[in-house]
């Protein structure tokens, strides 16, 4: 299969005909080969968007909700197809791409229309005046995203992007450029406006950072990793764009002492492991009460084992390969590292060799340590694999210092049964999004995102709608 760039409504070689192999990392074989694009197809996708952007601005709020209403059934009736190719994409198990990507991606449509079609526009009164908060679109945006919730995260972006009049150039990551790519088809088969959406397929250093550098394109919305969020700040905000930064954590999953254990482990396992450990959220710091620690490592180790590693293609599939073998590669010297530093494998630790079809795929056993220190390299950068630490703590002010001690502030869980314990513990944790006895539970209209190198800015909701609009205020004096 040979895919191609997204542009004014056609899907266009890229100018030099320079394409990249793109594999399957359960497999190991090429599936696809993608553009390789450059400044000159960034430039061509931006003068398309800038084409289209009077006549979409121009929709009213209600017309453009009805087109994200056309695109989220479309994408309904394809959600097979769309988790078929992202589990081809990233390795990841067809079920977790049928619950979690394609269902995501159909329902970030759908909030997007019921949230923008609720929206209050803001009045302050004044005794003698009116203030009226207007919106106008910020114009051409480009949204720039990672490889682990390929559709999903990009259609976080596009549709408030779209719903607030504004138009678009995408980058989604090289290592999974199928289901943007099947969006375009999507969009094609809905006659949707040309021009409205582009995609540039390629990589980061060419594609990505013209997208960056481009003139005409007012705001940025990356989500991707804390080093190349510095490149997108050190390019993008002296020239003053709108910019939102989603990028890496290394967060903490805390038990205290209080918790209804077979539950915590459950949820500690989920949380360490979702997507081979390759969710921004996850846990991959697991803080244990001192009191309860042996009890709870052990079901804890129980949970993993009861994991099924294999074929993403198989249903019953928990835990699938990572990204590639590069980052099979990276992960692995983490857990070599975490030896040297002290650390005890408590359970995994390898690289996993499966039958065909899977032989040269990037499997990695799900991996506990125990026994590392806190400010350990291990316990403190993002390794984005699954791998996680256990450490213990005796008071929870202890808890929430460990807590604190990465550069990240992106996520976290508390697990007790006191639910005012939890939240007053999840208050002094300094991160954007906690959550009480659970994990990933989301409800679209809370703001998300970090602080600390986690990031700048909160997408969701309101936050989304803001960012992707110009806010002005019209004072309005009476007589
Ligand atoms: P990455 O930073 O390597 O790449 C992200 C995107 O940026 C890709 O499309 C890439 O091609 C592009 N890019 C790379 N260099 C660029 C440059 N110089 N200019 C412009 N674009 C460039 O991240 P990744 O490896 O794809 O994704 C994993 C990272 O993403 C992890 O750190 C993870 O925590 C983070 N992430 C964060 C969130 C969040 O919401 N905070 C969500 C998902 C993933």
């Amino acid at each position: 299969m040979q895919i191609e760039n997204f542009i004014g409504g056609e899907f266009i070689a890229p100018l030099k005909k320079n394409y990249l192999e793109n594999l399957n990392p359960a497999t190991g074989k090429i599936t696809s080969k993608i553009p390789s694009s450059t400044k000159e197809d960034v430039e061509m996708a931006v003068k398309a968007a800038q084409n289209a952007l009077p006549n979409w601005s121009q929709l009213s709020i209600d017309e453009r909700i009805i087109w994200l209403r056309k695109i989220a059934n479309a994408l309904e009736s394809r959600k097979e197809d769309v988790a078929a190719l992202e589990s081809m994409d990233t390795g990841k198990p067809i079920s977790l791409a049928k619950r979690v990507d394609a269902a995501r991606s159909v329902s970030n449509f759908e909030f997007f229309a019921e949230h923008a079609e609720n929206l209050i526009e803001l009045n302050y009164k004044m005794s003698d005046a009116t203030n009226y908060v207007t919106r106008k679109p910020v114009g051409v945006v480009g949204l720039i995203t990672p490889w682990n919730l390929p559709l999903y995260l990009l259609t976080w972006k596009i549709a408030p992007a779209l719903v607030m009049g504004n138009t678009i150039v995408a980058k989604p990551s090289e290592m999974t450029p199928l289901t943007a790519n099947l969006l375009c088809e999507i969009l094609t088969s809905i006659e949707f406006p040309e021009g409205v959406i582009n995609i540039v397929h390629g990589l980061g250093p060419s594609a990505g950072q013209s997208i960056l550098e481009h003139p005409n394109i007012k705001a940025i919305s990356f989500t991707g990793g804390t080093a190349t969020g510095k490149i997108v700040a050190q390019t993008a905000a002296p020239m003053f764009k709108k910019l939102s930064l989603e990028l890496g954590g290394k967060n903490a999953t805390i038990i205290l002492d209080d918790a209804d254990l077979p539950n915590a482990a459950k949820g500690a396992a989920r949380a360490a492991f979702t997507n081979s450990g390759q969710v921004c959220l996850c846990g991959s710091r697991i803080l244990v009460a001192d009191n309860i620690y042996d009890e709870f490592v052990t079901l804890l180790i129980n949970e993993v084992e009861s994991m099924t590693i294999g074929n993403p293609s198989d249903e019953n599939t928990d835990i699938g390969s990572v990204i590639s073998s590069e980052h099979m590669e990276k992960v692995l010297s983490y857990i070599e590292l975490a030896k040297q530093e002290g650390g005890k494998i408590s359970v995994g630790g390898s690289k996993l060799t499966l039958p065909p079809p899977n032989a040269d795929g990037a499997f990695i056993e799900p991996t506990l340590i125990e026994g590392l220190a806190i400010d350990s390299r291990c316990a403190t950068e993002e390794i984005f694999g699954p791998v996680a630490s256990i450490h213990r703590f005796i008071t929870d002010d202890e808890a929430i210092e460990m807590a604190n001690i990465t550069e990240y502030g992106l996520a976290g869980s508390v697990w007790t049964s006191n639910p005012t314990r939890g939240k007053s513990v999840a208050e002094r944790i300094d991160s954007g999004i906690l959550w009480v006895n659970t994990w990933l539970h989301r409800d679209l209209r809370t703001p998300f995102g970090g602080v600390k190198s986690s990031g700048v800015g909160r997408e969701g909701g309101d936050w989304s709608l803001n960012f992707f609009s110009e806010l002005s205020n019209i004072c309005v004096k009476e007589e």
